[in-house]
């Protein structure tokens, strides 16, 4: 029968798990001798248990798959990246590319750093998600409400989602999208205004006491990137709604 699972035609022998085939015909052709050489190849070494599939990351333990330990393998394989002078971007203000120079130095006043130059803080955790340490790598790349920025912005860019481990993914990624140079300044220049309104979303609530708001700090990158780059870049053509859905030519 075609559509049938492998699990279909198995069946508890003697010796543990064996292939019961019930063939409609007695000869397989040439075709299908092929196929079910390559069908058994595939299988082969699989140790086919009873009860529903499951992933299964076969780099831990516990087959659970985590972002540590991807990145402890490739830490193995020795990738390196090449070491690079953090480039500006001139189509928005310099307050705006300092703050991902100093996130990608780990020179912003975060509570960590504070904590490490024996200031005293309250307490070191994150103000977006109130879970983890308040590191510059926290606050743009694992915390869950960058992630959820990045994501957004990626649709909005019209770019594959972001998949970021460290700053410096985020300070590259304009290098490897598809697309003209304009293109990839323009979205370079979208990253450092990302960068600029986290932290900024981030001071405000720390020392306005407000709530973080996803909306807000999102409808803040698309104008400011928006007012910046055409005011900065010469794009005398773009408009808000070229802007809003991202469409910038060569
Ligand atoms: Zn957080």
């Amino acid at each position: 029968m075609k559509d049938c699972l492998v699990f279909d035609r198995m069946k508890a022998g003697g010796s543990g798990m064996e292939f019961q085939w019930d063939w409609v015909c007695s000869a397989l052709g040439n075709n299908e001798s092929a196929q079910l050489q390559q069908l058994m190849g595939l299988i082969n070494g699989l140790n086919v248990t009873f009860g529903p599939d499951k992933w299964h990351w076969k780099y831990e333990g516990s087959g659970i798959f985590n972002v540590a330990s991807i990145k402890k393998i490739l830490g193995l394989v020795n990738r390196t990246r090449p070491a690079r002078v953090f480039e500006w971007n001139n189509w928005v203000p310099k307050k705006v590319g300092i703050v991902a120079c100093r996130a990608e130095m780990e020179r912003l006043p975060t509570k960590c750093a504070l904590s490490a130059r024996n200031i005293r803080v309250h307490n070191r955790s994150c103000v977006m998600c109130g879970i983890y340490d308040e590191t510059c790598e926290h606050i743009f790349v694992s915390c869950q409400y960058a992630q959820s920025i990045w994501q957004n912005i990626a649709n909005w860019c019209t770019i594959p989602p972001i998949i970021a481990f460290d700053i410096k993914d985020l300070l590259t990624l304009h290098e490897i999208s598809s697309g003209p140079s304009r293109k990839k300044k323009v979205l370079y220049a979208v990253i450092f205004v990302t960068f600029w309104s986290i932290w900024k979303t981030r001071n405000e609530i720390v020392f306005e006491q407000k709530v973080p708001n996803m909306t807000k700090t999102l409808d803040e990158v698309k104008a400011m990137a928006y007012l910046w780059v055409k005011n900065w870049s010469k794009l005398a053509t773009l408009t808000w709604e070229d802007c809003s859905r991202f469409k910038v030519g060569g």
